[in-house]
């Protein structure tokens, strides 16, 4: 098939500057100008269909924006965008506390039946805290504790979310984000 030169075309925000090789899967990529300053090589496919039209800044400052005027749309619109930020954790769920909390820490929950308190942190799909404490001051310690094992380098990249966690009883998101504008 005959390449299409899409050389000084614009799609959104990029420019095609050059040609740029081919993928594996045989789609043209090509050598892209953003109007941000960036440059970012881009398929073909993805610069006619629309799919892809900026370097990846038009996501970033979306995503900003909406953080900074209502951060209770993190919470929605999050569980795609943030999803796929923070590897898989989903960490936008978490910037509530559940209403079923009673202990008011994220995270630590008041077993009736042992009498105890439950630390535990939940993420991708796995418990790396389950824990029972008689003292609730030591069961929010271990709580903490494991945040700033496991959440906080990845909560770390999105600067304007804070504080964070993930759901203890409900699975992290885990349908397909779309691969969607840029
Ligand atoms: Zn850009």
């Amino acid at each position: 098939m005959k390449r299409k030169d899409l050389t000084g075309q614009t799609f959104g925000r990029l420019t095609v500057v050059e040609y740029a090789g081919h993928a594996k899967n045989g789609n043209a990529q090509w050598l892209c100008q953003c109007t941000c300053g960036n440059t970012a090589v881009v398929d073909g496919y993805r610069l006619r269909r629309g799919t892809t039209t900026s370097c990846g800044c038009y996501r970033r400052e979306y995503m900003a924006k909406a953080i900074r005027e209502n951060p209770k749309t993190v919470a929605q619109m999050g569980k795609k965008a943030q999803f796929k930020q923070t590897e898989g954790v989903n960490v936008a769920a978490a910037t509530k506390l559940r209403s079923t909390n009673r202990s008011g820490v994220i995270g630590v929950s008041f077993d009736r039946q042992s009498g105890k308190w439950n630390a535990r942190l939940f993420m991708k799909g796995r418990l790396l805290l389950n824990k029972q404490f008689v003292n609730f001051d030591e069961a929010v310690r271990a709580r903490h504790q494991a945040e700033k094992e496991f959440l906080e380098p990845l909560i770390a990249r999105v600067n304007d979310v804070a504080p964070c966690d993930v759901p203890v009883n409900s699975q992290p998101v885990r349908r397909q984000t779309r691969a969607s504008a840029n």
